[in-house]
This record gives C-alpha cells, sequence and structure tokens, in this order.
C-alpha cells in the first residue's frame, strides 16, 4: 500500500492505534490519530510525527481511516467515520497491506491465544524467524519493522478486528470454537459469527482452513470453495487431526502421548491438534512440533494453578470471560470443586452453564455485577451471593475441605471490579496467598 505523502486518521488511541499510527508515520504518511475522551493525553510512544487530537472520533475529510476495534459493530460511529473517510481499515487490514511476510491467523471465542502461543513456538523451534502477536497484546504493526520475507506471522485476531479487514489473506486460518460472546458487541449471534468467517474471506487455492470438527455452530457453516479444509476433534477419528486411544494423531502419524502435554483438559487437546495440523500445513517436521508442545509453558491465567500450603487447589482461570470458556476449566478439573464466578455482564445466557455448574461444583460462590444472574441460573441450593471477589475467596477458604480445588472461572468479564481479567487474576493469587492485593 502507497503511504508516503498520503493522509491517515487513526480512530482511537489504544495501543493498537498507537502501533498502526507510527507504522504510518515512518512510512511517510501524514498522520493524525484521534481519541474521543476529552482528557486524553499524547500516548507515551507516539512518533513525534503524528499529530495527536483529543476529544473526537472524526476523521479528516478524505483521510484513510484506521479504526480501533474498540469501536462496536453496532455503534454510530463507525458510520460516521465511514462518511468523512474515503476507505476504512482496521490494524490487522493495514498490517497486511505493509507486511512482506506471511501469516497464519487464529481466530475463534475461546483458546486463541492458547493456540497461538502453541503455533508460535511450535514455529520459532523450527528455525524460521517469527512475530508472535496481534490480539495477544502486542499489535501486529508493532512487529512490521523487523519483518521480512522470510518470517512467518503468528496472529491471534479476534472477531473485532476481522470486522474492518477485507484484503487480509492468512495462509493458514485456525478457528478453535463458536459460542456466544461479545453479542452486545456484534448486535447478536448470527453477526458474530460472520465476523469470524471473515477470516477466510480471501483466502484461496493453495491456502488452509483449520476447523473444530467438534463444533455444532461451525458445522452449519458455509464453507469457503478455494483453500483446503481440515478439522480436529477430540471424538471424530476421520477427521485429520484427532485423539485415539490417549494418542495425538495428525494426518495418520501419532503424533504424541496426551500425557505429554503439559495442559489440563480437553478443551487444551484440541488447541494442540489445531496448532499440530497448522504446523503440518506449514511444512514443518512433526518432529518439531511434538517437541514444542512437549514444553509448551502455559500462560498466566489460563488454569494457572496458585501455590500454597493449605492442602487445598486454588486455580486460577481469569481469562475464562464467557461461559463456554469457564466451563472448559470446569470440565478439566476432577474431585471436589468450588467455582468462583461473576463479574460484569457481556449479555451472556447463563441456562447451560447454570447447569453444568450443579453437575460438576459442590458450591458456586457468585460475586460481581452477575452474581444474582448466574445464582439463579446454578441454582440457590448450590450457589452464594456475595459481593465481591474478597468475600468469594474467604467463603470458599471457609467452606473448602482438604483435597478440594478452587476455581476462579468467571464466566464475565472483569470490568465491574477491576481493570482487566489479568488484574482480576493478580487480585485472586493475592487474596489466596495472603499477600498485599494489586491496586
Ligand atoms: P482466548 O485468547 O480466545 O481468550 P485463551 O487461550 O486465552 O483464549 O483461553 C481463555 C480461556 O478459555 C481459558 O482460561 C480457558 O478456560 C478457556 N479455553 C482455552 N482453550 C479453549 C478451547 N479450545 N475451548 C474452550 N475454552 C477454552
Amino acid at each position: 500500500m502507497e503511504v508516503a505523502g498520503r493522509r491517515f486518521t487513526v480512530v482511537g488511541a489504544g495501543r493498537s492505534g498507537v502501533a498502526a499510527s507510527n507504522a504510518l508515520a515512518r512510512r511517510g504518511g501524514d498522520v493524525q490519530l484521534v481519541e474521543a475522551r476529552t482528557d486524553a493525553e499524547r500516548p507515551a510512544g507516539l512518533d513525534a510525527g503524528v499529530a495527536f487530537v483529543a476529544g473526537t472520533n472524526a476523521p479528516r475529510a478524505g483521510d484513510v481511516a484506521v479504526l480501533s476495534p474498540g469501536i462496536p459493530e453496532v455503534s454510530p460511529v463507525r458510520g460516521e467515520v465511514a462518511a468523512a473517510a474515503s476507505e476504512v481499515l482496521g490494524e490487522v487490514e493495514l498490517f497486511w497491506r505493509l507486511s512482506p511476510a506471511p501469516v497464519a491467523a487464529i481466530t475463534g471465542t475461546d483458546g486463541k491465544s492458547t493456540t497461538t502461543t502453541m503455533l508460535g513456538a511450535i514455529v520459532a523451534l523450527s528455525g524460521r524467524p517469527t512475530f508472535v502477536g496481534g490480539n495477544l497484546g502486542n499489535p501486529l504493526c508493532e512487529g512490521l519493522d523487523a519483518l521480512g520475507p522470510d518470517h512467518l506471522v503468528v496472529a491471534e485476531v479476534s472477531c473485532f478486528q476481522l470486522t474492518t479487514c477485507d484484503t487480509f489473506r492468512p495462509q493458514v486460518a485456525i478457528v478453535t470454537n463458536i459460542a456466544e460472546d461479545h453479542l452486545d458487541y456484534h448486535g447478536g449471534f448470527e453477526p458474530y459469527q460472520a465476523a469470524k468467517r471473515r477470516i477466510w474471506q480471501r483466502m484461496g487455492a493453495g491456502d488452509t482452513v483449520i476447523l473444530n470438527g467438534d463444533d455444532p455452530f461451525i458445522a452449519a457453516w458455509p464453507l469457503p470453495q478455494g483453500p483446503a479444509i481440515q478439522r480436529f476433534s477430540l471424538t471424530d477419528t476421520a477427521a485429520e487431526a484427532h485423539l485415539e486411544a490417549g494418542r495425538l494423531v495428525v494426518h495418520g502419524e501419532a503424533l504424541m502421548s496426551r500425557a505429554r502435554l503439559p495442559l489440563p483438559g480437553g478443551h487444551n487437546v484440541q488447541n494442540a491438534l489445531a496448532a499440530a495440523l497448522a504446523a503440518h500445513a506449514l511444512g514443518i517436521p512433526a518432529e518439531v512440533t511434538r517437541r514444542a508442545l512437549m514444553a509448551y509453558q502455559p500462560l498466566a491465567h489460563r488454569l494457572q494453578p496458585v501455590p500454597t500450603e493449605d492442602g487445598l487447589r486454588w486455580v486460577d482461570d481469569s481469562k475464562a470471560t464467557n461461559p463456554n470458556a469457564a466451563a472448559a476449566g470446569i470440565r478439566a478439573i476432577d474431585g471436589g470443586l468450588i467455582l468462583l464466578c461473576g463479574g460484569s455482564s457481556k449479555d451472556a445466557d447463563f441456562a447451560q452453564f447454570g447447569a453444568l455448574v450443579r453437575e460438576r461444583a459442590r458450591l458456586a460462590i457468585c460475586y460481581g455485577q452477575t452474581r444474582e444472574a448466574l445464582a439463579q441460573a446454578i441454582g440457590g441450593d448450590r450457589a452464594v451471593v456475595v459481593e465481591t471477589l474478597a468475600e468469594a475467596v474467604a467463603h470458599a477458604r471457609a467452606a473448602a475441605v482438604a483435597g478440594d480445588t478452587v476455581l476462579l472461572g468467571p464466566a464475565c468479564a472483569s470490568f465491574d471490579q477491576f481493570k482487566s481479567y489479568g488484574h482480576r487474576g493478580d487480585v485472586f493469587r493475592a487474596l489466596v496467598r495472603g499477600e498485599p492485593v494489586p491496586a
């Protein structure tokens, strides 16, 4: 894409907005970064050549607009920006137009970060230079300047980001699974699924789409004609990657024993199968994939144990920000279970989740904004309602018996009482270990 001498307005001064602005300014673009918050200050790290304007979302007339993924699909701001701009794209689309390197992309409701970092570890071990980023936290545009044509970019891509992609063409794409999430953002489950399918809108012959063969929603999707379609499954031995007799099998070859994968839960087997299929499609030898998966270091706040000496098992699954993710965490735990759940609402339906909790947990302690709705779905005999996570931890400590697992599996976003899922997890860990609670 031609940048030098062209005018751009980047809308939204989050980390990806700053990364996009800098990438454009360094390529000679005439760039303005706007941020709706009136009290916003010029972001640290913003290139000196970028003009910064607080208190507006409006692009300069005729500019190419780069839209923040934080602006919901249903927001009128999208229309306003489109009316003023000559073209609207997102940071991932911008990255794609500027990147010399091919991309393997991972989307889906849950398991994106785990699958992305698994594939990133496999590619890195294969010796190919790689950049792993995107929705993971480090925007793709931050990696641009170091990339060459030999790199492979492993990109976690959210459905928010996909709504503003139009020429983005990954060589390999994974859809981990689909469950109801972010309905408030997209305005319903259908538009949410449609956003996910945008990942393959430009993929064609020679590309590979990797899908969850166990997912009932994906099973009903219209599929693209050009790219190869491959599936992973925990049960269907006809799938290109599957679990069979306790082993992960990929394209007919036993890759490794389930026991060698250092992560709990069937959902993590699915993540590993997806990453292994992608690695195969990229021409990486199975031996490299096996070694990388065996050495994989789990990410923080995803079923992460909190070490204590009180005879209980405390587990931090703060990243389980919707019912589907929290359900996967619950299923991964054997034995007596006390669940701590709750947080801010994303309009999720808790009926199915409530039934699972009743079946698997001895007690559920519901806190935060959604506490009453969760307790109602779980059933009054099994659920206790408190206000804060601190009270929930204290209640769990009093109710637990030796050998129990106390799981923080919120099933909700964190923004009612915390800055982020990471902050919530850190507070939980501090409360459990009797350490100072981070502000
Ligand atoms: P994402 O980046 O999509 O949020 P993560 O890998 O960060 O996914 O995992 C988030 C949470 O989702 C984890 O805490 C775990 O409980 C759950 N999870 C991970 N992988 C899966 C999966 N394949 N299916 C369902 N839930 C999952």
